[in-house]
C-alpha cells in the first residue's frame, strides 16, 4: 500500500497505471474509518484493478460551529485498516495542499443542496461538491463509490457529475449498520451511553414506517408524524427534520409513491446523526 500525501506523487501514479489500461476506484472519505467505509473498499476492490482510498477531513463542508475540530482522526488506525483491506493507494492530503494561499474557487449546487441537511448546514454540499470535484480531477477514476446512508450527498454528486460531464460511474453502496440497527458513523463515537442507547430509535421508526406503508399507508404526513412522534419519546433527542422525499429528485411527497426515502436528521445532545430508508410503493 501506498500513502501519498502530494497531488502530484498521486498524479504520477494514476497515469502510469492508466498508460497500463488498468482500472481505477476511488473511495473518498474523512477517515475515523469503520465497517461502512470498509463495505465501500470491498465493493472497490472487487470492481476495480486499483483502489484509491482517500483521508480529508474537508473543512470547506463543516459550518462554523460545527466538528471540525474535534472531528475524530486517528490516522494510523485508519492506515492498518486500510492495509488490512488491502487498499493500493491512500492519499492523504493537508489542508495546504488542497487549499493552498490564494485559493479562491468554489461549486455552486442547486436544488438538490437546499432541502434536507442543506437548510441546517448552509454551505456544506457546496464544501463537499468542492471537494469531490478536485479529487476527482486528481484522482480520475472509472468508479466513485458512495454510501447511501448520505443520501443527500450522493443526489448532489449524481447532479455534479452530470452536469460537468465527469467520465466516471457512480456506484452506491447500502447502509452498514450496527447490531441494534444504528447507521455506522464516525461520529457515533461522540455519543454519551444513554444517547447511543436512544440512538437505534432511528432506524427502528423507519423500519415501522416502512411497514405501515407495506400496509398501505400512503398519506406522507401521517407517516412523518408516526416518525416524530417515536423519536421524541427519547430524552436526548432533538429532530432537524424528518422528510418523505422522492429517491432521486429529493422532492417532497404529499402522497407515497414510486421509490420513495424517508430520510431524517436528529441530534442526541451535541451530535448530530443522519438516516434514511427506501421503499418501493408500486
Ligand atoms: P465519511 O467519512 O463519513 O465522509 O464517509 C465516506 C463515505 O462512506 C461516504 O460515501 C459515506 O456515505 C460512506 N459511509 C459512511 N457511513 C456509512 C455506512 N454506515 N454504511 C455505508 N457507507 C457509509
Amino acid at each position: 500500500m501506498r500513502v501519498i500525501k502530494s497531488i502530484q506523487s498521486l498524479q504520477r501514479l494514476i497515469q502510469k497505471a492508466k498508460r497500463s489500461g488498468e482500472s481505477i476506484g476511488f473511495v473518498p472519505t474523512m477517515g475515523a474509518l469503520h465497517q461502512g467505509h470498509q463495505s465501500l473498499i470491498r465493493c472497490c476492490r472487487r470492481e476495480n484493478k486499483i483502489t484509491v482510498l482517500s483521508i480529508f477531513v474537508n473543512p470547506q463542508q463543516f459550518g462554523p460551529h460545527e466538528d471540525f475540530l474535534r472531528y475524530p482522526r486517528p490516522g494510523r488506525l485508519d492506515k492498518m485498516l486500510a492495509e488490512k483491506e488491502k487498499v493500493d493507494i491512500i492519499f492523504t492530503p493537508t489542508e495546504k495542499t488542497m487549499y493552498p494561499d490564494g485559493y479562491q474557487t468554489t461549486v455552486i449546487v442547486g436544488d438538490r443542496a437546499q432541502g434536507m441537511c442543506g437548510r441546517f448546514r448552509p454551505g456544506h454540499f457546496q464544501g463537499v461538491a468542492t471537494v469531490v470535484i478536485k479529487l476527482l480531477h486528481i484522482v480520475m477514476p472509472d468508479r466513485l463509490y458512495l454510501g447511501e446512508k448520505d443520501a443527500q450527498q450522493v443526489a448532489v454528486l449524481r447532479q455534479v457529475v452530470r452536469d460537468l460531464n465527469f467520465p466516471v460511474t457512480i456506484r452506491v453502496c447500502p447502509t452498514v449498520r450496527e447490531k441494534d440497527g444504528l447507521a455506522m458513523s464516525s461520529r457515533n463515537r461522540y455519543l454519551s451511553a444513554i444517547e447511543r442507547n436512544e440512538a437505534a430509535v432511528l432506524y427502528h421508526a423507519l423500519q415501522e414506517a416502512r411497514f405501515h406503508i407495506r400496509q398501505g399507508m400512503r398519506n406522507a404526513g401521517t407517516i412523518l408524524r408516526r416518525i416524530r412522534s417515536r423519536i421524541q419519546r427519547q430524552s436526548s433527542a432533538t429532530i432537524d427534520y424528518i422528510v418523505c422525499v422522492d429517491r432521486a429528485t429529493l422532492k417532497p411527497l404529499v402522497t407515497v409513491h414510486g421509490k420513495v426515502m424517508l430520510a431524517l436528521a436528529v441530534r442526541f445532545g451535541r451530535t448530530r446523526l443522519i438516516d434514511n430508508i427506501l421503499v418501493n410503493v408500486p
